[in-house]
C-alpha cells in the first residue's frame, strides 16, 4: 500500500487571452488529468491576467499550499513579470544564470536569428532556484525548492505559457520533483473503469452501497454520450476491491481499464482475432469509418468504409433491393442486414456494421420518429444480428450516439467469438 503525504497543491495561470474569452484555458484541464495520474490533486486554481496581477494570487497560494505551479508570463516582452514578481515575493535577487544564457544565445544561433536584449531577462533566475531547460522555446522554466529563504514553505515551479513547451518540461522537470515533494517513488492510485450499453443510475443501483462500503474508496461517474467512465481512487487494496464489485456486475460491458477509447477497444479486438472489418453508413455519414481511422494501426484491420447516405448508393453500392427500400423504408430492419450483408460481400472483409437511421429535425413519422436508427452486424460464417435504437437528440448527438451503439455492437460480437 503507498504512502502519500497529502501535497496541498495549486496552479496559477497567467494570461489576459484567457480571461477574454479568447483562449480556453486548457492547462487547467490538462494539470488536473495530469497530476491526478500522480495520486496529486490541484486544491485550488487561478487565473489571472498577464502583468502585475500575479504578485497578490502568488503571496496568497504561498501562504495556503505546499506546491505552487504558475504557467505564462516568462516571455521577453514587458508584461512577461512572473519571473520578476515571484522573486521579489519571495525576497530572492535575480541573477544572470550563465548555463540559462549560453542555451538562450544557442537556440537563436540554431535559427540563425539575432537575440534581441529583451531576451536577456530569460536566463534570469533566483538565487539558489534551479533553471528547467526548455528544449522547445526561449524560456526556461523555474523551480525554487521551498524553505530556500525562511519566507515560504512553499515550493514553487514557473513553467512557460505555450503548450508544446510547457508539456515536455513539465513530464522531464516538473513530475520528478513532485514525486520527492510527496515522498513516493511510485504513485498508483486512480482507475478508470469505461462502459457503453449502461448508464449512471444503473451503477447507482448495481453497487453504489457496495462500494461505498469499502474502506479508503473514493468512487465518481462521469456520464458520456453512450458511455459512462467510473473512477476510482484509493490505495491497491481499495482499487481492488472495487474492480471486483464493479465488474462482477457490469464486466459485460467494460470498454476498458485502461482509458482506450471504445474504437481502440475494437481495433485491438479484430487484432487479436485477425479479423478485418467494414462499415457501411448511411446516417452517421462516416462517422464509425473516422472514429476507427482516428486509432493507430487501424490499417490492419479496417478495409472499407461505404457511405451510403442516398437510397441509390444503398442499391448502387451495397446491393440493397430497391424493393425492400419502398417496401421497408430505408431506416428498417431488413435495409439494415441488407447493407451489412451488403458490406460484408463488397469488402471480402470478416465482420461488417452498418446503420441507417433517422437524424431529423425533417423526416420522422409516426412510426418511425426522428431518432429512430436501425444497426446490424454481419459476420462472415455467422448470422446477421439487427436491433434497433432511438436517441431523439439533435443531429450531432444522434451520430455519436448511433455510431457509439454500432461500434458497441461489434465490440459484443467480437468478444462472443472467441469467448
Ligand atoms: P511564456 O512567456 O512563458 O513563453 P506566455 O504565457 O507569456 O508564455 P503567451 O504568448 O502568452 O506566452 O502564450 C503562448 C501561447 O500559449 C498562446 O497561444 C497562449 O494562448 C497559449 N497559452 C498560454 N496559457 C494557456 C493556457 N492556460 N491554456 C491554453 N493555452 C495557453
Ligand atoms: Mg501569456
Amino acid at each position: 500500500m503507498s504512502q502519500i503525504r497529502a501535497v496541498k497543491l495549486e496552479v496559477i495561470n497567467t494570461g489576459t487571452e484567457l480571461l477574454l474569452g479568447n483562449t480556453l484555458n486548457t492547462h487547467g484541464a490538462w494539470f488536473g488529468r495530469e497530476l491526478f495520474k500522480l495520486g496529486l490533486r490541484i486544491s485550488r486554481q487561478t487565473t489571472v491576467p498577464d502583468g502585475d496581477a500575479i504578485r497578490d494570487s502568488l503571496q496568497e497560494a504561498l501562504g495556503r499550499a505546499d506546491a505552487v505551479i504558475v504557467t505564462g508570463g516568462l516571455g521577453p516582452t514587458s508584461d512577461d513579470l512572473t519571473r520578476e514578481i515571484t522573486a521579489e515575493v519571495l525576497g530572492l535577487e535575480l541573477i544572470t544564470d550563465e548555463a540559462a544564457l549560453r542555451s538562450l544565445e544557442g537556440f537563436f544561433a540554431l535559427r540563425g536569428r539575432p537575440m534581441v536584449d529583451a531576451n536577456l531577462k530569460q536566463a534570469l533566475c533566483p538565487v539558489g532556484a534551479d533553471i528547467l531547460p526548455n528544449a522547445n522555446g526561449t524560456a526556461p522554466g523555474i523551480y525554487v525548492p521551498p524553505r530556500l529563504n525562511g519566507r515560504s514553505n512553499c515550493a514553487v515551479f514557473l513553467l512557460p505559457g505555450p503548450p508544446r513547451e510547457l508539456y515536455p518540461m513539465y513530464h522531464a522537470e516538473v513530475v520528478p520533483r513532485l514525486r520527492a515533494l510527496a515522498g513516493v517513488e511510485k504513485l498508483h492510485q486512480a482507475l478508470v473503469l469505461k462502459f457503453t450499453g449502461i448508464g449512471e443510475s444503473d451503477f447507482h443501483q448495481g453497487i453504489d452501497a457496495r462500494l461505498a462500503e469499502v474502506p479508503g474508496l473514493e468512487y465518481g461517474y462521469c456520464a458520456h454520450i453512450g458511455e459512462v467512465d467510473l473512477r476510482l481512487i484509493g490505495d491497491e487494496e481499495a482499487l481492488e476491491k472495487g474492480r471486483k464489485i464493479t465488474l462482477e456486475r457490469f464486466g459485460s460491458y467494460l470498454i476498458s481499464d485502461d482509458e482506450s477509447s471504445l474504437e481502440a477497444t475494437v481495433v485491438r479486438l479484430l487484432k487479436e482475432r485477425g479479423m478485418s472489418f467494414a462499415t457501411a453508413e448511411s446516417c452517421t455519414g462516416g462517422l464509425v469509418a473516422n472514429r476507427i481511422t482516428n486509432v493507430p494501426g487501424a490499417s490492419e484491420v479496417f478495409t472499407h468504409g461505404f457511405v451510403t447516405y442516398a437510397n441509390a448508393a444503398k442499391t448502387g453500392m451495397l446491393g440493397v433491393s430497391a424493393q425492400d427500400i419502398e417496401t421497408h423504408g430505408a431506416v428498417s430492419e431488413v435495409v439494415a442486414r441488407a447493407m451489412a450483408d451488403g458490406a460484408l460481400e463488397k469488402s471480402g472483409a470478416d465482420i461488417a456494421v452498418s446503420v441507417t437511421g433517422i437524424a431529423g429535425p425533417g423526416g420522422g413519422s409516426e412510426e418511425k420518429p426522428v431518432g429512430t436508427g436501425w444497426i446490424a452486424v454481419a459476420v462472415r460464417g455467422g448470422q446477421t444480428e439487427a436491433f434497433s435504437v432511438f436517441h431523439p437528440r439533435n443531429r450531432k448527438d444522434f451520430k455519436l450516439a448511433v455510431s457509439q451503439a454500432a461500434l458497441e455492437a461489434v465490440r459484443r460480437r467480437l468478444k462472443a467469438r472467441l469467448s
